[in-house]
């Protein structure tokens, strides 16, 4: 255990900018005014629930409006405070920048346990605190718009989305104002997944370079490394479904809140999931070893460490005694600015959260899109496509009758090939792009440069000059 002080999640975001900013030559003033935030909106309102009132206190913070729209997600948590919410807002500037998503960085935050609440009753909430932001212009969709985070989802997005549509009946992108929303109320396929989804690409990237996976110690494929996830929600689910399903990985460890589950022949991620939504929790799931303490599980052997719960988790008391030689942070902030020291001197490899987790903005940002340009993605093309496709292979037909059916095509080269891209299939594909691209980026640095010494700094140093680059363009 260290005798140093941990700082707050705020103060540990600007700590590693700090760290970042000491390698780049900026205009005189420039590092301030991008690293501060610009404004945090405090609300408190009441709703009439169970007989009385009942007053909820909310957030919203705009770290960087360099370019507008804001972007940031909402939570709903019982530890929501305004430090937490404006480190948040930051990380989003910069993971926005680092994805190159068009936009400001923002952040709000209910303090709410959602699971205390009927459904009629949160409904009544979120309509409420969407009201108090949207008459702000704090949810808009050219100014300030929201998506999901740890409490929130596709339903409350819906009622937010359908709380600023009653406020502008006459705003014909009204759809625009939130991201994250389920199919039928102007979603877009696949951003339920989108955060996971990127956590996996992230990386299958990593593991395309020698260099980097030796780094960390490692070598051969994702295929069979072991994999220890905290927090089963929409982000670890998702992320270790598709790593265990499509990538051959090991689930060895899931933590949540009441503890942790062991099996080093690797855990059924679908049954777990199943067990806490039938349960409550993983307590009690029969296959696998349960372990009370399950932070205790943070410090456990593997090859990866995906910690997809909360900020802070990995800090001063744990991090050296973490074995993980790769962890990739899929929740915001799960290392601390002293933890990351720690870990970075025991050759510790850190795929950052802005970078990591960065899946759900790029496909809200595809949403947002989708929603101001009042059309599914793949709508026109994609019957051309399979026509174009179609001709090619009655080509490779008549070519075979020709020569007198001497080969033939692959089983399922016809119907794979003839399939034209859906919205689905081109989410997947943007996704994949942006996530490979952000990855070059930020090891482009990290082996270009003697002074950075690990992809958190590479991140901060390529989003940062993004940042300023956009404040120059303005003439600021
Ligand atoms: P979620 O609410 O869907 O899931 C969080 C999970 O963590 C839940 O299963 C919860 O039970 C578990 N958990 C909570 N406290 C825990 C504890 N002390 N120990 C172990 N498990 C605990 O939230 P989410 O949307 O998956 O978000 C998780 C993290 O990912 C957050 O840091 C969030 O900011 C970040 N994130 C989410 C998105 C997104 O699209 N949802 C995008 C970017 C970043």
């Amino acid at each position: 255990m260290s005798s140093r002080t941990e700082p707050s999640f705020r103060e540990s975001v600007d700590l590693m900018f700090n760290r970042a900013v000491k390698l780049m030559d900026l205009p005189p003033g420039l590092e301030e005014k991008i690293r501060v935030c610009n404004a945090t909106y405090t609300v408190r309102f009441g709703v009439r629930l169970r007989g009385a009132m009942h007053t909820f206190t909310g957030y919203r913070s705009v770290h960087s409006e360099h370019m507008e729209p804001v972007k940031g997600g909402i939570r709903y948590a019982t530890g929501v405070n305004q430090d937490e919410v404006e480190a948040l807002a930051a990380l989003m500037t910069y993971k926005c920048a680092l994805v190159e998503a068009p936009f400001g960085g923002s952040k709000g935050g209910l303090c709410i346990d959602p699971r205390e609440y009927e459904e009629h009753e949160l409904e009544l909430i979120t309509r409420r605190f969407a009201y108090e932001l949207a008459k702000r212009d704090l949810i808009n969709p050219s100014q300030n718009v929201p998506a999901p985070d740890m409490g929130t989802g596709e339903r409350e997005m819906a009622w937010i989305a359908d709380q600023y549509a009653r406020m502008n009946t006459t705003d014909i992108n009204a759809k625009a104002c939130v991201t994250g929303k389920p199919l039928n109320a102007g979603g877009i396929s696949g951003r339920v997944e989108a955060t996971g989804r990127g956590v996996q690409y992230a990386l299958r990237e990593f593991f395309r370079y020698e260099e980097d996976m030796a780094a960390a110690g490692l070598s051969g494929k994702l295929d069979g490394k072991r994999i220890i996830v905290q927090g089963l929600g929409n982000v670890g689910y998702h992320a270790a479904k598709f790593l265990s399903e499509e990538d051959g990985a090991r689930i060895t460890g899931i933590i949540e809140r009441d503890g942790g589950l062991f099996s080093d022949d690797g855990l059924d991620v679908e049954a777990v999931r199943n067990w806490i939504v039938k349960h409550g929790g993983v307590s009690g799931y029969p296959d696998a070893q349960f372990v009370e303490d399950g932070t205790a599980l943070l410090e456990e052997e593997c090859d990866i460490l995906i910690p997809a719960a909360l900020e802070g988790v990995i800090n001063l008391s744990n991090a050296d005694r973490i074995k993980a030689p790769l962890i990739i942070e899929a929740a915001n902030g799960p290392v601390t600015a002293g933890a990351d020291e720690i870990l970075r001197k025991k050759g510790c490899v850190i795929i950052p959260d802005m970078y990591a987790n960065a899946g759900g903005v790029t496909v809200s940002y595809f949403e947002w899109v989708k929603n101001l340009s009042h059309i599914r993605f793949g709508r026109m093309q994609r019957r051309q496509e399979e026509a174009r496709h179609q001709l090619v292979i009655d080509e490779l037909q008549r070519l075979d009758d020709v020569m007198g059916n001497t080969w033939s095509m692959s089983p399922d080269f016809k119907d794979k090939y003839l399939k034209g891209a859906g919205e689905l299939e081109l989410v997947r594909s943007g996704l994949d792009d942006t996530m490979r691209a952000a990855y070059q980026s930020m090891r482009e640095v990290w082996h270009s440069r003697d002074d950075v010494t690990d992809l958190r700094t590479a991140a901060y140093l390529v989003s940062i000059d993004k940042v300023a680059k956009s404040y120059h363009a303005k003439g600021l």
